[in-house]
């Protein structure tokens, strides 16, 4: 295996998307928060996690802009 000095010709412009997004950082990027509750399934209690939708991003998973966390 050889690697070619070619790949340092890469232009930085390139790899900067025209929109700014940031990453959920309540939700993590998935969209939706873990929410366990305790269910009581065939007379047996268990934990259940359906998850809910992340109120900050609205299940997009990031946010438009640049957002620092709060
Ligand atoms: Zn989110």
């Amino acid at each position: 295996m050889r690697l070619s000095d070619d790949e340092q010709d890469e232009s930085d412009s390139s790899s900067v998307p025209d929109e700014v997004h940031t990453i959920c950082f309540l939700c993590g990027g998935g969209g939706a928060i873990a929410d366990a509750k305790l269910a009581v399934v065939g007379g047996q209690p268990r934990t259940v996690d359906n998850g809910r939708p992340c109120a900050l991003c609205a299940t997009e998973g990031n946010l438009a802009g640049i957002v620092p966390p709060v």
